[in-house]
């Protein structure tokens, strides 16, 4: 036993150590960091990471246990890669070992050394002949790329984050794709982040065509599980060049990183909702900086926080104020709907009869509109005019959505679905009636004011089926689509050539809305759509972006009418700084979930009293808890409190002490069934 060495090892097993703490195991030789094992762990055998450095206390001699396989044909991972989820876990308040090994292909957690060898072996096969060619070529710069271009070149990897800020069509993949090139040539790996799936095949293509001798992988998590370890396995091996993926693929292992791109670094599917809650975006500046790496984060419409960064000189900013190929942005319409008549049954008007004489203009034109309607299925509620019955959930504090497609009653919370009562289920009256207005209730209204168009929806139900989108979307560009109806779905990327129209129909609501965030949010949906339209430079002096409005007065729209962002973002920055929000102060968010509503409030006075020793002594306040917008869902009742500080340091000096206290609560409040803290919530 004396010449056995002594490795620290993390596992994924938050009740048995601290969340930061590493466990030591015996190994007779010792063991290179970052080297996957299999350990013993109480009676069950699991999977670990030889880590770089003990955490935490030292195990008794006594304790120790023997490691009980090494996984040596895998080469390790690196130690930049280790401090990273480090950060990650120690920021978002996690088990380190919890967030380590998830960030390893399921698959690969289940193989043994001869399997792990073998998968390496066919991986090196294939990469005998990456794919060759020339490649697509360069296109000629605007001179303001080649302008932009001269400042990003040579990428310097302890530069700022730059924070490119181009108004939609002005070319800013173009420039991801030059950075690329100086990074490939100088032999690194360049890993370039997109918000959604959807997006990914697209931007895919155009780098695969321009980079034909590079091996490029995708990183996400519509990928098989065969697929995702081949990837990760190229990407950690430093065999694939690019990797391109969803926001999963910021953690992933990769020894010559040399450029990080964030494309529309605004985008709210950046953050992670469930476990770790991490930011990709603010992980991909944590990294590069980390790592001495260029960071280009990209958007229209910046993040406010990025935004900031630029306005105080941390970021550095570029701009792209033209379009490629000389378009212009589409001029922006208001239409007050105070002033449109309305129908004799006091319903109200899905277009105004302005909006609906330039769509017809278009279709005679052989143009083609966008409809955008963030709202799926038919209505948002049923309603029995004579006892007031109203489609509610029965599982959840929210109202269930009326498909008329399927004929069912569908919880967009939790699921349940069942088919549309014939006669009100209360009172037996037949004459239940749909309120609002969902994009398929549009597509059908459409359809029905607009007879010789040919209208198609674009939404999460008309997109379910594998390959739906793809075939809808290629339907759209190839002209067989008119009109197109659909939610945030069709706003973001796409760059439909025959576009000349795009209409916001009813996007008010966000004006008034609870979350701090819902403007600003809108605004970029807004601005991305209005993108859409005037896409070709010839046709572009006729493209409008159409608003239907009950406020047309809003500052939000005065701006978006100006296609001025700073504007907007001064404006909402403002509003922060004197509410007190982010980024004028940082927020956790501490969610507990149980069975009845004051079970979960119970939880959270008690973690609240928990945490007077620190909110004494640090610039740090706790909010009461309270109800979330929607407070019940499948069951559940949900809680939350809010945690505010004006520094991010003492914010994170309280969490990192206050949460493990929390887990001695949980014997006492047996009726919790889960808790969980967001850092940097993206909702409140
Ligand atoms: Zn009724
Ligand atoms: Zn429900």
């Amino acid at each position: 036993m004396s010449q056995a060495a002594r490795s620290p090892v993390v596992v994924d097993a938050p009740q048995h150590a601290g969340l930061s703490a590493t466990l030591d195991y015996l190994c007779e030789q010792p063991l290179a960091p970052g080297t996957l094992v299999r350990v013993p762990l109480g009676r069950r055998s699991v999977p670990g990471l030889v880590w770089d450095r003990r955490l935490g206390q030292p195990a008794a001699e006594a304790e120790l246990r023997p490691v009980q396989a090494v996984l040596a044909s895998l080469p390790p991972l690196l130690p930049a890669w280790m401090r990273l989820v480090e950060f990650c876990a120690g920021y978002y308040q996690r088990s380190l070992g919890e967030v380590a090994l998830s960030l390893l292909p399921p698959e690969l957690r289940k193989l043994d050394d001869t399997q792990i060898a073998r998968r390496l072996q066919r991986l090196d096969r294939a990469a005998a002949a990456p794919g060759g060619g020339a490649g697509a070529p360069w296109p000629d710069l605007t001179p303001e790329q080649a302008q932009a271009l001269e400042q990003l070149l040579p990428l310097r990897g302890d530069a700022a984050p730059v924070l490119l800020q181009g108004v939609t069509g002005s070319g800013k993949t173009e420039l991801y794709l030059r950075c690329a090139a100086a990074a490939l040539a100088r032999g690194r790996q360049v890993l370039v982040l997109v918000p959604e799936i959807n997006l990914t095949p697209q931007l895919e293509a155009r780098f695969a065509e321009r980079f034909a001798g590079h091996r490029l992988v995708a990183l996400h998590s519509g990928l098989t599980p065969a697929q995702r370890l081949r990837h990760w396995l190229l990407a950690h091996l430093g065999q694939a060049d690019l990797v391109l993926g969803t926001r999963l693929a910021v953690l992933a292992s990769l020894p010559r990183l040399g450029l990080i791109v964030v494309d529309e670094e605004h985008d709210p599917s950046f953050k992670q909702q469930e476990g770790a809650r991490y930011s990709a975006r603010d992980l991909a500046v944590y990294r590069a900086r980390s790592e001495q790496v260029p960071v280009l984060l990209g958007s229209a419409t910046p993040s406010l926080e990025s935004w900031q960064h630029a306005e105080q000189g941390r970021y550095r900013r570029i701009r792209l104020a033209q379009r490629v190929g000389g378009g212009t942005l589409p001029a922006v319409r208001l239409v007050d709907m105070n002033t449109v008549p309305r129908p004799a049954d006091g319903s109200a008007v899905a277009l105004a009869p302005a909006l609906r004489a330039a769509i017809e203009e278009r279709i005679a034109r052989g143009e083609q509109s966008l409809l955008l309607l963030n709202r799926r299925g038919y209505a948002p509620v049923l309603f029995c005019s004579a006892c007031g019955w109203k489609s509610g959930c029965p599982h959840c504090s929210a109202w269930r959505v009326f498909h008329k497609a399927d004929r069912t009653l569908r919880c967009h919370h939790c699921g349940f679905s069942e088919r549309v009562p014939r006669a009100c289920p209360d009172c037996g009256n037949l004459d239940i009636a749909p309120i609002g207005r969902g994009t398929e209730r549009l597509q059908e209204q459409i359809a029905q004011a607009l007879p010789a168009a040919r209208v198609a929806r674009i939404d999460a139900d008309s997109t379910r089926a594998r390959g739906a989108l793809q075939a809808q979307l290629a339907a759209v560009h190839a002209g067989e689509v008119d009109v197109l109806v659909g939610t945030q779905m069709i706003a973001k990327g796409h760059d439909f050539r025959g576009v000349t129209l795009v209409a916001a129909v009813n996007p008010d609501a966000a004006l008034f809305a609870s979350d701090f965030r819902a403007a600003e949010r809108q605004f970029a949906l807004l601005m991305q759509a209005a993108g859409r339209a005037g896409r070709d430079a010839a046709q572009a002096a006729r493209s409008q972006m159409w608003v239907q409005t009950w406020h047309p007065g809003h500052p939000l729209y005065a701006a978006l009418r100006a296609h001025d962002f700073d504007a907007f973002a001064r404006s909402q920055l403002a509003e922060r700084r004197a509410a007190g929000l982010p980024p004028y102060t940082r927020l956790a968010l501490l969610r507990a979930e149980a069975r009845s509503a004051e079970a979960a409030l119970a939880f959270l006075r008690e973690a609240s009293g928990l945490a007077a020793p620190w909110t004494a002594e640090l610039p740090v306040r706790l909010y009461p808890p309270v109800p979330p917008p929607v407070s019940r869902v499948a069951n559940v009742e949900r809680m939350q409190m809010l945690v505010e500080s004006g520094s991010r340091a003492a914010l994170q000096r309280l969490l990192a002490q206050w949460l493990p206290e929390l887990q001695s609560l949980k014997a006492r409040h047996k009726a919790v069934l889960r808790w969980a803290i967001d850092v940097d919530p993206l909702a409140i």
